[in-house]
């Protein structure tokens, strides 16, 4: 690992008197590998990886998993087809929290700064199919990956935007909850990613620490009244953590939430707000620190009147998009160039809200393209969750074939059943290939293709 900063070690060893030792010396081991299943496509974990490899479960999340050594995930077909997410063990204390915070009724949920999309996966499973998922990201390159990875965890409750924090101002009060995972000064991070300490400089601390207030003043607005406002970091530096919740205090008259119970390891931040910090000599994770403050006051929620879309009514399903829908009822179709979609009914009106003000990437599930009146089904309906297999000709391949499919290469021909076959690894959907005869076209998006040898 590349030296640390004298100031970092510095401020650690007061923070830590005890411990500093046991502290940097964790930080010269090698990181936990830790993986989380999605459980709307469910593969037992002794399918996907060798027993001898399957570590402990993550204490504080369901169907997390350490494994033992790091695989090349790269090369195993249920990463691409969104079986599982490789997500750091700290931060998986979310799907904790949500425990706590989630109310019975279905909610709406902002994932502010959702790229990659590790807790905006965990949350879209986390919550109930009646609730609302909108996971942003302002950087552009950044929104694209969040959009591939939300696609292949294939739920459909979720909209995916691209917007600075402030664009959020015409929706006061419309969230029950809203996670702020902050772009923070990474001192987490130097462990997994030894990048991480050339970019610390001490300038850029009290930089981040601003930036995270204009985000967080920003945003408050709107959080309802009574929702709950989670907010974390991958950094030690107090300046980032535990003054920022202290601010919210004592700024917006927020109330902070006890997390409990806790998990052994987990330290209490020294902090008039309720905190938690993960430390990689207390807990097999990486650094990592969260609190929860609840609004008390604030603007209620008026959606005021959308203008009905009356020049592009909403589509007819066309007989051959709807049979691959499993609860058609459930949603209701869009259309956006040639390309027909569907988002949650129940929804429509608050993300037709999100669409005059904001810019939206993508949202509910893209079913098929409209070419000369033909529908053509696209990548996203393969990786859905809300797929009805039942009426698609699967085509089942082993390891192989499967990530020859990813690396958008031609794979053996079965004999002609339907014109087009959903790939399927472990039964979950890869993408489609369409049935020439003498040979298939693989029609895998070529922007997510392996790149990598295949062995
Ligand atoms: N929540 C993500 C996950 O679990 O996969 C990780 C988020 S990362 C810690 C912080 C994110 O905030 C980055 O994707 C970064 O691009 C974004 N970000 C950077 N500047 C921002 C700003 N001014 N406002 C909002 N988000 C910002």
């Amino acid at each position: 690992m590349n030296t640390l900063p004298a100031l970092f070690e510095e401020r650690m060893r007061k923070l830590l008197p005890e411990e500093s030792e046991a502290f940097f010396a964790a930080l010269q081991t090698e990181p936990p590998v830790s993986i989380r299943l999605n459980p709307g496509k469910p593969v037992p974990i002794s399918r996907l990886f060798p027993d001898e490899q399957i570590g402990l479960p993550v204490s504080w999340c369901e169907s997390a998993y350490y494994l033992k050594s790091r695989p090349v995930f790269t090369l195993d077909p249920c990463l691409h087809s969104g079986t599982y997410y490789v997500q750091e063990a700290s931060s998986m204390f979310l799907y904790h929290i949500f425990g706590q915070i989630l109310p019975a009724h279905p909610v709406r949920v902002l994932d502010l700064c959702a790229a990659p999309g590790g807790k905006s996966t965990l949350i879209a499973s986390r919550l109930s199919s009646g609730s609302l998922l909108v996971a942003n990201e302002v950087i552009r390159s950044r929104a694209g990956i969040l959009k591939e990875n939300m696609i292949k965890w294939g739920t459909s409750h979720v909209v995916v935007t691209n917007n600075d924090p402030a664009d959020f101002h015409h929706l006061k009060g419309a969230f029950d909850i809203i996670v702020v995972d902050a772009p923070c000064s990474g001192e987490g991070m130097f462990r997994k990613d030894p990048g991480a300490i050339q970019e610390w400089n001490e300038s850029n601390l009290q930089l981040c620490s601003e930036r995270q207030q204009r985000i967080l003043a920003d945003i408050w607005p709107c959080l309802k009244p009574g929702g709950f406002l989670v907010y974390s970091t991958c950094t030690y530096n107090p300046g980032e953590n535990e003054a920022i919740l202290e601010r919210l205090i004592r700024k917006y008259g927020a109330r902070s939430i006890e997390i409990a119970p806790l998990f052994p390891g987990i330290v209490p931040g020294n902090s008039t707000a309720h905190c938690y910090h993960f430390y990689p000599h207390r807990i097999p994770g990486e650094g990592f620190f969260t609190g929860v403050v609840q609004k008390t006051e604030g603007e209620e929620f008026r959606a005021g009147k959308v203008r009905k879309n009356t020049k592009h009514p909403p589509p007819l399903l066309p007989g051959d998009i709807r049979a691959y829908i499993r609860t058609p009822e459930y949603y209701r179709p869009y259309a956006k160039d040639n390309i027909i979609g569907v988002i949650p009914e129940q929804h429509s009106e608050f993300i037709q809200l999100l669409e005059a003000n904001l810019h939206i990437l993508y949202q509910g599930c893209e079913i098929a393209e409209i070419i000369n009146r033909k529908s053509k089904p696209l990548p996203s309906l393969a990786l859905w969750q809300g797929l009805n297999k039942a009426n698609c000709a699967l085509l089942d391949t082993d390891r192989m074939t499967a990530l020859t499919f990813l690396k958008k290469e031609d794979i053996p021909v079965p004999p002609k059943t339907a014109e087009w076959l959903l790939v399927t690894y472990h039964g979950q959907g890869l993408g489609w290939c369409k049935h020439l005869g003498n040979r298939l076209n693989n029609y895998y998006p070529k922007e997510w293709r392996i790149r990598m040898t295949i062995e």
